[in-house]
């Protein structure tokens, strides 16, 4: 209810000022901000908050039905060094040794100037997010770092699932409009400066907008495999744990308007990705004491090691998979796992042979690659020199996770500085220009450190709310005005459980299997994984369906006309979870 309060209110503010005549001038803008933000993900939205309290009018939009686009699926935490809470835990970790490690772990190709930024606001930062409501208490191990500095919330659940909530709580609060189905094609130069935003609606109408201060937050490039085969031509057939929006738009644009990029081709793969359901297992899992093994139940690599030697050592192996192999005393220290128990990933074995049976590797090599790793803590010293998350799994039953590498993360994007100005291919800041998050690059060089994704959608959407609304302002204020008929409303409430969820039900070809995602009691994913049916005929319920279920919250939708049997078996699917 609170949501359609603020809607109407800003329907009213919109209807105020189009009356009023204080709209533009120019007949063809559809709306205006001080600060108009491109993307509703984790950098997007840290971006409007800090906008909207230092004063300025503000409109996101969002090409999707969701907010939250990769944000949503982090899993490990944000890094942050020199905190409030690792101070309490007597950890002695600084922001010269999160630089160095972030340097080290990206080959030392990173923007020393961003990384130096990154980890000297981190603390700060997570102090911030405190201040919004968001549990960061708890530091833990991530591979690659001296210290444990990933911080996520007591307990240890998926970080994005309890992040963009609280973030979308305090745009809520503030008032902030997100233009849902709103996709950015284009940006308006006015000279050399940017000054507003072309768009179009899901009927693929244009919208205009103008702004002082333009930011792009939009994301990477995971998820189209035209984009990542182009700039890395072996990962061509790589399936990826992107959201489907993630089609690095923002970067095409930004070059359309003479703005550099940086380090295109370094696309990281995360090492441990469930391959049926595509969930991401944090290296928190083995910072706590995992191993992973092999078709023939031995190890192969010290699994701390960093996700790109991980990602190649899997590779490598007869299958080109892994188990990630665990005991009770994890599974009780991590809520993510007992989601993905849930979920239906997890095998279980009471003996470690008992597993193996489950998993069909060898009971001897498993006992033996447990007991080894056993022998290795307690003498600690790794035949295969791992030296972090050095603790022991001798508490039954045992657990095994099916992992395969995956496209997971772009590390190379906009060119910008530290004040997240957008630079020129001439080397020149395009003023009115700013972006943030993952579809910048320079921060993670050729390999980002778990956390570290976080913690740069955190600290640069923060400075680029910052520095562009200190930009726009100083050009004069602009009263905020959103599109009339545009889409203006935030999602509908949903009262559902938290959780992920595969349902499956028969199309007209055979099974149609989906993945819903409902975090904060609302349905802000569905993603259809697998289905048979002909395709020009599904296009339509994945284009219109689904998206309708999302915006309503409901199954309660009109089905496509032409695709009655696959339309009834999505909403029977949706439907299965959700009761
Ligand atoms: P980050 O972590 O850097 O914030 P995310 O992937 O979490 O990146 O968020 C990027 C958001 O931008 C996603 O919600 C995505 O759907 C949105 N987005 C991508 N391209 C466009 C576009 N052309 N117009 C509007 N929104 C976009």
């Amino acid at each position: 209810m609170k949501r359609n309060a603020t809607l109407l209110l800003t329907i009213i503010i919109a209807l105020a000022f189009t009356l009023s005549g204080a709209a533009s001038a120019e007949a063809a803008t559809d709306g205006q901000a001080d600060v108009v933000i491109i993307g509703a993900g984790g950098a997007g939205m840290a971006a409007a908050i800090q906008a909207a309290d230092a004063g300025a009018s503000v409109i996101l939009l969002e090409k999707m039905d969701y907010a939250g686009g990769n944000f949503i699926r982090s899993e490990g935490g944000m890094n942050a060094a020199g905190t409030v809470f690792q101070k309490a835990l007597g950890i002695e970790d600084t922001p010269q040794a999160m630089v160095d490690d972030t340097m080290k772990g990206g080959k030392n190709i990173s923007d020393i100037e961003l990384v130096n930024f990154m980890a000297q606001n981190s603390s700060d930062t997570i102090d911030w997010l405190t201040g919004l409501g968001m549990d960061m208490s708890e530091p833990a191990q991530g591979a690659g770092a001296s210290y444990p500095r990933m911080h996520r919330s007591a307990g240890g659940a998926k970080i994005g699932g309890v992040l963009v909530p609280v973030l979308m709580e305090n745009l809520e609060k503030r008032g902030i409009t997100i233009l849902y189905g709103t996709k950015a094609v284009s940006l308006i130069k006015d000279g050399a400066a940017i000054t507003g935003v072309i768009a179009q609606d899901k009927t693929g109408d244009e919208l205009t907008f103008k702004g002082n201060s333009i930011i792009i937050a939009t994301g990477g490039f995971g998820a189209s495999e035209e984009q990542f085969a182009k700039y890395r031509p072996d990962l061509a057939g790589f399936s990826t744990t992107n959201h489907p929006g993630a089609t690095g738009d923002g970067i095409v644009m930004a070059q359309d308007v003479g703005a550099a990029v940086v380090d295109m081709e370094q696309i990281q793969t995360n090492p441990t990705v469930e391959p049926t359901t595509r969930i991401v297992l944090s290296e928190t899992v083995r910072g706590n004491g995992a191993i992973m093994v092999n078709v023939e139940g031995n190890r192969f690599i010290a699994e701390m090691l960093t996700r790109d030697v991980l990602s190649a050592a899997i590779l490598e192996q007869p299958e080109k998979y892994a188990w990630l192999i665990f005991d009770q005393r994890v599974m009780d220290s991590m809520a993510a796992l007992q989601q993905d128990d849930r979920m239906g990933i997890v095998s279980r074995g009471e003996t470690p042979e008992a597993l193996a049976e489950a998993i069909s590797v060898p009971g001897e090599a498993l006992r033996a690659s447990i007991e080894g790793w056993n022998a290795a803590v307690a003498g600690n010293s790794d035949p295969l020199g791992r030296e972090t998350g050095m603790m022991d799994l001798s508490t039954g039953p045992w657990y095994a996770i099916k992992v395969s590498p995956a496209v997971h993360y772009t590390m190379g994007g906009i060119k910008i500085d530290t004040q997240t100005q957008v630079i020129s291919t001439e080397g020149e800041i395009i003023p009115g220009l700013y972006a943030a998050g993952e579809t910048t690059g320079g921060v993670h060089g050729a390999n980002r450190l778990g956390g570290n994704a976080v913690a740069d959608a955190m600290v640069f959407g923060k400075r680029a709310g910052e520095v562009a609304s200190e930009y726009a302002l100083q050009l004069g204020h602009m009263e905020l005005v959103v599109p009339d008929g545009g889409e203006i409303s935030p999602l509908a409430e949903g009262n559902y459980t938290d959780g992920e969820y595969i349902a499956t039900a028969p199309g007209r070809n055979g099974a149609i299997e989906l993945r819903i995602v409902v975090y904060g009691g609302n349905i802000t994913q569905i993603e259809v994984l697998s289905h048979s049916e002909t395709q020009a005929i599904f296009q339509a319920v994945e284009r219109d369906l689904i998206p309708g279920v999302i915006a309503s919250q409901s199954t309660d939708v009109d089905i496509i006309s032409g695709a009655t049997m696959s339309s009834d078996a999505v909403l029977a699917a949706i439907d299965s979870v959700l009761s």
